[in-house]
């Protein structure tokens, strides 16, 4: 008699056990039953952050059983953004022109710049409505672990706004993360040799 085999810690966990067996048999079910097209739509959709197996599966049948212009309109959004969204030639915020909205608001105060990392970090600051200064948008943090040196962030185009005639104060918002404190750490340094040097 063949026995079939059972996870390693089936006898300790039933429960565990139990749950990774039914999962294992929903994915060989899934593999079974979905299309090809549906399967790749769903491994596309995994990529995501915070999209697991299940979520992903949720939104492809969600997707597949709504209307062709509604599930159509999802993709050209996505080519759309892919097509048309650049960086501002000036700060690196998120712009379909050459200067994006902040840089050329003539409301906006241009004695201040607001270093941050992404360009979502501008959007959070400007739901509080508070700043109203410029923007300098790096593109990420200082990492040498993951290779992220000075060289790949927009470090070189921020000191030389801030050595630009009226720039009085730069506030560094990075994010409260080990790359991010450790980033305006370098920054500041950066920023003050470079006063030094003009004073
Ligand atoms: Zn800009």
């Amino acid at each position: 008699m063949v026995h079939p085999r059972l996870p390693v810690d089936m006898g300790r966990s039933p429960h565990r056990a139990g749950r990774r067996l039914r999962a294992r048999r929903i994915a060989r079910y899934s593999r079974l039953v979905l299309s090809p097209a549906v399967d790749n739509l769903v491994a596309q959709l995994t990529r995501l952050p915070g999209i697991g197996t299940r979520t992903a599966q949720r939104l492809a049948f969600h997707i597949l059983a709504a209307p062709a212009d509604e599930a159509n309109a999802i993709g050209h959004a996505i080519a759309d953004v892919k097509a048309r969204v650049r960086p501002c030639r000036e700060c690196g915020n998120l712009t379909e022109e050459e200067l994006c909205g902040v840089c050329i608001d003539p409301r906006r105060d241009r004695t201040v710049i607001c270093v941050v990392e992404q360009p979502v970090d501008v959007l959070s600051l400007e739901r509080t409505h508070e700043y109203r200064g410029l923007y300098h948008v790096l593109g990420g943090a200082l990492s040498p672990l993951d290779g992220v040196e000075p060289g790949d962030l927009r470090i070189e185009r921020l000191l030389d706004r801030v050595g630009a005639d009226g720039v009085e104060e730069v506030v560094l918002a990075t994010n409260p993360t080990m790359t991010g404190e450790a980033t305006a750490a370098y920054l500041a340094d950066r920023l003050r040799a470079r006063v030094a040097a003009d004073g």
